[in-house]
Parts: structure tokens; C-alpha cells; sequence
């Protein structure tokens, strides 16, 4: 699967294409024909009359069957751009709606939440990917947080 970043979501869809490229086996590539990731210094929601930041959100085709853009925040406290790209990218490529049990796939809320494709995240994405390979970043040690 290919995705086009902007000049500043390229630096955080980089790091996670190699991240999902890795453990999937698959091609996540870069290019300018790909699913579009926009950079923003922070994403804000009305929810019931409250002012929510999100670190990313995916916009689904109407079919609910495909990610058809992606905007990260870069600014977010709560999470770093390389968190925010790698998440919803997995999302792009899982094809499926909702969240993983722990790991980067982990829902935002959950405190099993993470930095890594964990075993749980992996096979969150393998439901929807062909994965050729699997291999979770469980066992690479801290995957640095800048
Ligand atoms: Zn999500």
C-alpha cells in the first residue's frame, strides 16, 4: 500500500511505513499516488460540547471498507507524529474498523495503548493485509520516542 505525506507528515509516514513494511512483509511504501496524510499541529473534536485533541483520524470511503486520507497531529502532547502515522496507517491497511487489544493498534483511550506493534496490533492489521511476514517489534526492546 502506497501513502502520500505532505513535506511535514513525511518524516512520520516514513518511520511508520518501514515499521509496518517489517512486520508485515508487505510493500508500505511512499509515493504520490498513495492514500494522502496531511500534517497539522494539532486536531481538535467537539465532543458532547467538549474541545478533544486527537493525535490522528482516518477518513473512511463511504463503504466503510477503506481509508481514503489520513491527518496526523505534530503537536500533540499526548503523542509524537512517528505514534500518530504509524496508527493510522495501520488502520489503512487493516482495512477494518475499531482497535487492537494493546500496542500502536491499541484504541486511544486504552491505557494498553503503546508505541509498538505488539503481537495483538500485528494481528489486528493481518485481518485485513495479506501479511507475509510477522513480526512484532514485542521483542526489539523501546522503540525510541523522540
Ligand atoms: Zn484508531
Amino acid at each position: 500500500m502506497v501513502f502520500a505525506p505532505d513535506a511535514m507528515a513525511r518524516e512520520s509516514v516514513a518511520a511508520g511505513a518501514t515499521r509496518w513494511s517489517a512486520a508485515t512483509g508487505c510493500e508500505v511504501a511512499l509515493g504520490e499516488e498513495g492514500v494522502p496524510v496531511t500534517a497539522l499541529r494539532h486536531i481538535y473534536v467537539l465532543e458532547d460540547g467538549r474541545l478533544r485533541s486527537l493525535c490522528g483520524r482516518s477518513t473512511w470511503d463511504e463503504a466503510r471498507t477503506g481509508v481514503v486520507g489520513i491527518e496526523i497531529a505534530l503537536e500533540d502532547p499526548a503523542c509524537s507524529g512517528e505514534y500518530a502515522a504509524t496508527h493510522e496507517l495501520g488502520h489503512a491497511l487493516a482495512r477494518v474498523q475499531g482497535h487492537a487489544y494493546d500496542g500502536v493498534m491499541a484504541d486511544g483511550h486504552s491505557p494498553l495503548k503503546g508505541e509498538r506493534i505488539t503481537v495483538q496490533s500485528l494481528a489486528f492489521v493481518c485481518q485485513g493485509l495479506r501479511c507475509v511476514a510477522h513480526v512484532p517489534e514485542d521483542d526489539l526492546g523501546d522503540v525510541p520516542h523522540p
